[in-house]
């Protein structure tokens, strides 16, 4: 099969969350199994720096966006013999400090930025010269315009578009703006209707691929359950029931070239749940790295987060004031919500020997955290897939996960299988479970025998791509059927 992924970043050109790592995950194991697959991505500032392999291609966008046309060069890299990324350039849109925003507020172009990306998209998929794409496979709202755009480019050119699929890698973030910006879209108004682009009079982008993308997918089986209920469906639930039929649930993989704790360039000591001195002198280099006493005695908890409500780091936090009284070390890497920042630096100043909060993001860092830490602490008050508790496991660390989304699909409890736990789930969104949670993480870390045992279980699950790539295949069959 041709597929085009079109999505506003992929490892390791652009990432601010799983949808990067998931992507460019995705590309990768798509083309390992044999199909063409081109990906779409801005070309965001400092990714030519980065990559000096990229050349220029004869490809030109030039879009209407409302009243005006926008242009723009595509430039390309390959990354293998059926794999190839497109860069759409502009530098106006993409040459910033960041993704979607600074200082915690979003660009206030957004809707330029995204409705024209994913325009660039769509006129990319219409003019290849080598045959068309099968499938057209946008991720998030920002490519949400995508499949109403190649329907009606269809329509209007005769052109057949390629089927398209959605992946709804988190429901919460939906690309909702005035109704002005329906004339960006240059859409007919008809497109602007409660069954279409419309939501409460404003544009949807989200919704809009909901409502227009042949195949809908998302992140994990539970979550694919979940939002389709008031209490989980930001608003789209309702939406989402009526093409439930076309919806599925698709764990994501773990890209383990990268996540790994062999030949891993950002890990000192290699090792494997054979051989466990390695994550010891990890754990002990960690330590020294954060200022923490160096004490292998100490189970040392972590978390790698967006500091963001979503996350579960306010009962986090509260929980930590009950538990830091106990011997115990805690790191959280993060960034976002400032008043949230603050609460972690404020905590770490009042323990100082125990909990330390390092602001900002850091890749090589996560992944010395992954491989130090004891626990790794998911919260989450919802989390579509979440890729950091599976990260944890191959590396070790066993997480402690609040039983939502596709951490209760990804982790085993005790309470639930004896002989396979890996982790340690609670139910309650509320610090008091929470705070339950890592007591018994701290009597399983006196209890060396099943902490190895849960460790091993951890360290040999297997979230590997082969199965994931299937099931997409299938999906792409289904959007074809
Ligand atoms: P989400 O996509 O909702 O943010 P996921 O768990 O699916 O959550 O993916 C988060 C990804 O982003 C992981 O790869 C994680 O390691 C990474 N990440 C999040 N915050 C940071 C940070 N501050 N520094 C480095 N990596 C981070």
């Amino acid at each position: 099969m041709k597929v085009l992924l079109a999505s506003s970043e992929v490892h390791p050109f652009s990432k601010t969350g799983g949808l990067a790592d998931m992507v460019g995950a995705l590309g990768k194991a798509l083309a390992a199994a044999g199909h063409e697959v081109a990906i779409i991505t801005p070309l965001y500032r400092g990714i030519r720096g980065r990559f000096s392999d990229l050349r220029p291609t004869d490809w030109t966008i030039n879009v209407p966006l409302g009243e005006t046309w926008v242009r723009a060069q595509v430039v390309a890299l390959s990354l293998g013999e059926r794999l190839t990324v497109y860069f759409v350039d502009h530098p106006g849109y993409f040459d910033r400090l960041a993704l979607y925003g600074e200082n915690n507020t979003d660009y206030p172009d957004n809707p330029q930025r995204f409705i024209f990306f994913s325009k660039a998209v769509v006129q990319f998929a219409h003019l290849q010269p080598d045959g068309p794409f099968d499938i057209v496979h946008v991720h998030d709202w920002q490519a949400g315009l995508v499949p109403a755009l190649l329907q009606w480019e269809g329509h209007r050119t005769g052109w057949r578009p390629p089927r398209s699929v959605l992946t709804i890698h988190n429901l919460a973030y939906q690309g909702r703006f005035a109704k002005s910006a329906f004339g960006l879209t240059n859409l007919p108004p008809d497109y602007f209707t409660p069954a279409g682009v419309e939501f409460y009079g404003d544009v949807n982008c989200l919704k809009a691929a909901i409502i227009f993308a042949d195949f809908l997918t998302t992140v994990s089986p539970r979550y694919a359950r979940e939002i389709c209920t008031e209490a989980y469906g930001c608003a789209l639930d309702p939406v989402l029931r009526a093409r439930q039929a076309k919806l599925v649930g698709i764990l994501n993989g773990v890209d383990y070239d990268e996540w790994n704790t062999h030949r891993n360039l950002h890990l000192r000591h290699e090792y494997s749940f054979r051989k466990m001195a390695g994550k010891a002198e990890n754990k002990r280099d960690l330590q020294r790295e954060l200022g923490l006493p160096m004490r292998a005695d100490v189970p040392l908890f972590a978390t790698i987060t967006r500091l963001a409500d979503q996350k579960g780091v306010d009962i986090l936090l509260a929980a930590l004031e009950e538990m830091l009284a106990t011997d115990m070390q805690f790191v959280l890497l993060g960034s976002g919500d400032p008043a949230i920042q603050r609460g972690y630096q404020t905590l770490a100043r009042r323990y100082p020997t125990k909990a330390i909060a390092r602001i900002g993001y850091d890749h090589a860092l996560s992944h010395r955290i992954e491989a130090g830490c004891d626990f790794f602490l998911m919260p989450s008050r919802f989390e579509p897939c979440g890729l950091n508790q599976m990260y944890s496991l191959r590396y070790g660390a066993i997480p402690i996960v609040r039983r939502t989304g596709g951490l209760d699909d990804s982790v085993v409890d005790l309470t639930e299988d004896e002989k396979h736990a890996d982790g340690i789930k609670f139910t309650e969104f509320t610090s008091r479970a929470l705070a339950t949670a890592i007591r018994k993480a701290l009597v399983l870390y006196a209890t060396k025998p099943l902490l190895d045992q849960m460790r091993h279980n951890a360290m040999t699950a297997d979230f590997s791509w082969s199965r994931t790539t299937e099931d997409y295949t299938r999906v792409y069959q289904r959007a074809l059927a």
